[in-house]
């Protein structure tokens, strides 16, 4: 295929590096499960996968049963995965055939579960989700008898791989009244499974910054995503793991780099106006550089006039609107520009970088969206 008009690279060495601070931290009795979810938050799928599994992972999960077939395809076959939300009828039994597990938050999609397990003869992998206070999917306190009766009636046709739940927002402190109830409510819940002769292989609640800041939310299993990425889920919680530390160094390193070339450059004279509209009013004569990503490929319409780029280790202002296919950066004051020189939208480029979080501090846009946006297009490399 020809080359796409800019080139996301992936280190596999940050993210071996983020993988070993993670397992670290949580301890070696605890399995880490990598969420790839959202395209691997935006990494790539076939190509974060082998990196993953060769980083020392073998759990993913997903949010989709889509996904989780693009995992399998792209895993060397060793690796379990979790699918966490939609699965329809037909990848209900690819993901029994395959061993693949998923999660119940429904009483009805046990009914099913059962209904094809029996079918296939095989036993279904299943991890109940339990309400606990996030109030999105998970199965209410009250319906929990008839379901625990079900599984203890269908021991035969059944894999009880774990008993979960999410918490509302573990990567803020303000969240912290709310997350404690959470993990009590979940524990009460997880001794009436036990007292009811149930025990789940895995006990799973913490996504990364309920690992990193709350203990006792590890329990068996993490469900790590934007950590293993090198990035903080919020500046609060980098804050909370380096509140005390003597080192005040930041163990994670950002995977991700995202890098496109110059394919114009021109002067713009005094009093004029800049790309479409008149946003942009050149108030000197402007040398302008042209480069060919836009918000089709995930940079956001919001950095318009206010996102930066590298250019010749320089530091760059993008100036008028993001376009569809095309920012322009001023580079008034670098000389010898010329046409395909790099620029770095996200990275390292001499002494200069630019971080997720920079940019989405601008754009008021979370790390987590402004990585999935990053379309599936965009050729992704593995580099050391
Ligand atoms: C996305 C997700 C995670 C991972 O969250 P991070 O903040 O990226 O670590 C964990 N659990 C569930 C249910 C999720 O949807």
């Amino acid at each position: 295929m020809f080359k796409t008009t800019s080139v996301i690279e992936l280190s596999q060495s940050a993210l071996t590096g983020n993988v070993q601070f993670l397992k670290e931290l949580i301890g070696e009795h605890v399995r880490f499960s990598s969420v790839v979810k959202g395209n691997a938050y935006g990494h790539g799928i076939e190509q974060f996968i082998p990196m993953a599994e060769k980083a020392g992972i073998n759990h993913f999960s997903v949010y989709s049963s889509d996904e989780a077939f693009r995992v399998f395809k792209a895993s060397s076959g060793e690796s379990e995965i979790m699918i966490m939300g939609w699965l329809d009828t037909e990848a209900m039994q690819w993901s029994i055939e395959n061993g693949i597990s998923f999660w119940i938050f429904e009483a009805e999609r046990l009914d099913k579960t059962l209904e094809m397990a029996k079918r296939l003869g095989r036993k279904a992998k299943i991890h109940v989700e339990v309400e606990t206070g996030m109030n999105r999917t998970g199965l209410p306190e009250k319906g929990l008898k008839h379901i625990m009766k079900k599984i203890l009636d269908n021991g035969e046709h059944l894999i009880f791989e774990g008993l979960c739940t999410h918490y509302a927002g573990a990567e803020s402190v303000a969240n912290y009244v709310r997350v404690n109830r959470q993990l009590s409510k979940f524990n009460k819940i997880h001794k009436k499974f036990i007292l009811n002769g149930l025990k789940p292989k895995y006990r799973h609640t913490a996504c990364s910054a309920a690992a990193l800041n709350y203990p006792k939310t590890r329990m068996d299993l993490v469900r790590i995503g934007i950590a293993q990425y090198g990035l903080w889920p919020s500046a609060e919680t980098f804050i909370q793991y380096i509140h005390g530390k003597a080192a005040r160094f930041d163990p994670l390193n950002r995977i991700i780099s995202w890098k496109s070339e110059i394919i114009s450059v021109k002067k713009v004279n005094e009093g004029e106006f800049i790309s479409y509209g008149t946003t942009y009013l050149a108030q000197e004569e402007k040398t302008i550089a042209v480069i060919p990503v836009g918000y089709s490929h995930g940079f956001s319409r919001m950095l318009s006039n206010q996102g930066r780029v590298l250019i010749h280790g320089h530091r760059v202002g993008i100036i008028g609107m993001v376009n569809m296919n095309m920012i322009i950066a001023d580079i008034t004051s670098i000389p010898d520009v010329n046409i395909g020189d790099e620029v770095v939208i996200v990275g390292r480029q001499e002494e200069r970088e630019i971080s997720i979080s920079s940019f989405s501090e601008i754009s008021n846009l979370v790390n987590y969206e402004l990585l999935a946006r990053l379309p599936e297009r965009t050729k992704r490399i593995v580099i050391d």
